[in-house]
């Protein structure tokens, strides 16, 4: 595939404007309404913008190229990031005569994959059941009972298309549309398959091993070539895009790399400091909290984040400290307080001034 932004013919500091603006001339040069043939530069058009449009996607095209948001074809391993963008689809209309009759490629499917934050972390490998169309083996996807063959579309003569007008965002386009009574095939199914009862396809699951590699985050999706549904007329299988979606975890907020949690450590602890046991992905760890810790206070462990994807960095981990205050005091603990506070020349109750107004409020 050639460079995104080549295709759209901008500079690599175009402005969000200027990719715009050019992706919507091209798409309106190549927008198969307008007649033209080659749908696969309409649909690089399409993926170009989708990435360059969005701020995240396009930082990573300029660090990783193509592998950062992995569109490069190759099965497994292939990764993308950011929301779907079905640009394209938008602006098909139904298929030209050309277009029926050449090999049709198969859908793409989404398939949405719930894991968990420690999962994402370690990266898991998992067999899903993705329910598809593919094609009946009876009549190898044709849906004409074996041996026979379909009849000429009486409504086209065999042509398989109708002239149309019609008028879109990008203009008025005169254009073929689709033979309603045949669906631009030109031809009519006398004979359907009695297995499929002529659609050609049947539903089936089928299982698919899907590799989800350490340090994924929500809303990241794999694409797994060819594991999409069946073409027709021998056209490639679309693609599945399997979507990571990351379970709220009960401890941890993440924030790309990094990981956040509170813990809640007692007034003594703040002020006198001690090594304290939390959580963290991968079992507990010590935390040394500093004498005269104030609440609030958020302290770090390094490299016990999460995983940067395709890397052995790793991010860390921010502590908040919630400090308690005992609220149940025994008589003898107050006593044990007011001591303390005299020692420190504190007042410790029913003192000054500012005591009683604070007591007031
Ligand atoms: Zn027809
Ligand atoms: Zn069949």
């Amino acid at each position: 595939m050639a460079d995104y932004y080549e295709i759209l013919g901008v500079s690599r500091d175009a402005t969000e404007a200027e990719i715009k603006k050019s992706y919507r001339a091209l798409a309106r040069k190549y927008h198969p309404d307008a007649g033209a043939t080659d749908s696969e530069r309409f649909k690089e058009i399409g993926l170009a913008y989708s990435v360059l449009s969005d701020p995240e996607q396009r930082s990573r095209y300029d660090m990783f190229g193509e592998s950062g948001i992995g569109a490069q074809p190759g099965g497994f391993g292939g990764f993308e990031r950011g929301a779907f963008a079905d640009i394209f689809d938008v602006f098909f209309g139904g298929p030209s005569r050309e277009e029926y009759r050449r090999p049709r490629r198969g859908r793409d499917l989404a398939y949405e994959l719930k894991i968990t934050l420690k999962q994402a972390a370690e990266g898991i490998t998992e067999e899903i059941e993705v329910p598809l169309e593919a094609p009946c083996p009876d009549c190898g996807g044709t849906g004409i009972e074996r041996g026979l063959s379909a009849d000429i579309c009486p409504e086209c003569g065999g042509k398989g298309t109708k002239m149309s007008s019609r008028t879109t965002v990008f203009g008025s386009f005169s254009s073929t549309t689709t033979c309603p009574r045949c669906q631009g095939s030109g031809e009519i199914n006398t004979h359907p398959c009695p297995t499929c009862h002529g659609r050609g396809m049947r539903r089936e699951v089928e299982k698919v091993e899907v590799k989800v590699p350490a340090g994924v985050d929500d809303g990241d999706r794999m694409r797994l070539a060819g594991k999409g549904e069946a073409g027709t007329r021998d056209g490639k299988r679309g693609d599945l895009y399997v979507i990571v979606s990351i379970k709220p975890d009960a401890v941890f907020t993440r924030k790309r790399t990094d990981l956040y949690e509170m813990v809640s450590i007692d007034m003594v602890q703040a002020a006198l400091g001690m090594g304290i046991m939390v959580p963290t992905l991968d079992g507990e760890a010590n935390l040394e909290i500093p004498s005269g810790t104030q609440p609030g206070a958020v302290l770090r462990l390094r490299h016990k984040g999460m995983p940067k994807l395709h890397s052995r960095v790793k991010g860390d981990l921010y502590v908040q400290v919630e400090v308690n205050v005992p609220t149940d005091l025994s008589g003898e603990e107050k006593k044990l307080l007011q001591e303390f506070a005299r020692l420190r020349g504190e007042k410790a109750s029913n003192g000054g001034v500012i005591g009683r107004i604070l007591h007031k409020a």
